[in-house]
């Protein structure tokens, strides 16, 4: 029969194994992965502070912005440059792997420079010269979905950046929008399920900026894990009530560690671990 996708290189019909991607010691596709931190690079004591309490967890990926997408021009728009110098110190002393949103083109050098994993955010999944330019460099992309796309149009995303020769996209539901307004989002788990046939890529799930609402993290991550999502990015901080964005949904981090166990309960469903409980990776193994 005819394939009448619109995608292909994205498409189970053209991969049919699950694509895995090598980052810090993890098998992003094969283990569960976990991404953690703030929304937001915020100072020098905040950032140590949590990837300090993530590292003692077997945290191995931190999440956080430099550059901020955010609605209003006069909110927080992040640190930069200064952001990324913080969030790269912090990881490398606790030998965890950076995670941060590019935003336009004209960053990515200085993003490609401190950043492990470049995260597009839900505003830019149908930038197209930007998804062009990340087809051009050999950096994991985290590919958020556009909270107004359909399944289709966020594959045809991806599809941009392995047309252009980079094939380490991971794929992340954050919710859409809906009428509902009770809660930030709508989070799409449908979609993980069918996305994990539609296509090989791994998929993930962000319940913070899904739900918009703390409590609601927990319940949605076991959740997203037990619909065979390949992982969370979810956001923690050291005094959420202080935080300069996206506060009132980040998880205090003693909350963030109680959800450990359900996860790992949920993960079995599917005869998976989470990287978490993996052996941290000994970066001077090799050296003699
Ligand atoms: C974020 O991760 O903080 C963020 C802005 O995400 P999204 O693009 O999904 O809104
Ligand atoms: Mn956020």
């Amino acid at each position: 029969m005819e394939n009448r996708k619109p995608y292909q290189l994205v498409s189970r019909e053209w991969k049919p194994e699950d694509t895995v991607i090598e980052l810090n010691g993890v098998k992003i596709g094969e283990s569960l992965m976990m991404v953690a931190g703030p929304c937001a690079i915020e100072n020098e004591e905040q950032i140590f502070t949590i990837s300090e309490f993530l590292s003692k967890l077997g945290i191995k990926f931190l999440r956080g912005g430099a550059y901020k997408p955010r609605t209003s021009p006069y909110s927080f728009q992040g640190l930069k440059t200064e952001g990324l110098v913080l969030m790269r110190k912090a990881a490398d002393h606790f030998g965890m792997a950076v995670v941060t949103e590019i935003m336009s083109m004209d960053k990515l050098d200085e993003l490609c420079e401190y950043a492990d994993m470049l995260q597009v955010g839900t505003r830019n999944m149908q930038n197209y010269p930007l998804l062009r330019a990340l087809g051009k460099i050999n950096k994991p992309i985290l590919l958020k979905r556009g909270m107004s796309s359909t399944i289709e149009e966020w594959l045809l995303a991806a599809e941009y950046i392995l047309a252009g020769g980079n094939s380490k996209v991971v794929l992340c539901e954050r919710g859409i929008r809906t009428f509902e307004n009770a809660t930030r989002n709508t989070l799409d788990l449908s979609a993980v399920a069918l996305v994990k046939e539609l296509s090989h890529l791994p998929v993930i799930v962000d319940p913070s900026q899904a739900t918009g609402v703390r409590n609601l993290v927990p319940p949605m991550s076991v959740a997203a894990i037990a619909a065979g999502a390949d992982g969370l990015i979810v956001e923690v901080h050291n005094q959420p009530a202080e935080a300069l964005s996206d506060g009132e949904q980040s998880l205090y981090l003693d909350q963030f560690a109680d959800m450990l166990n359900p996860l790992r309960q949920a993960a079995k469903i599917h005869n998976k671990v989470f990287d978490f409980d993996l052996p941290k990776v000994n970066s001077n193994a090799f050296a003699n």
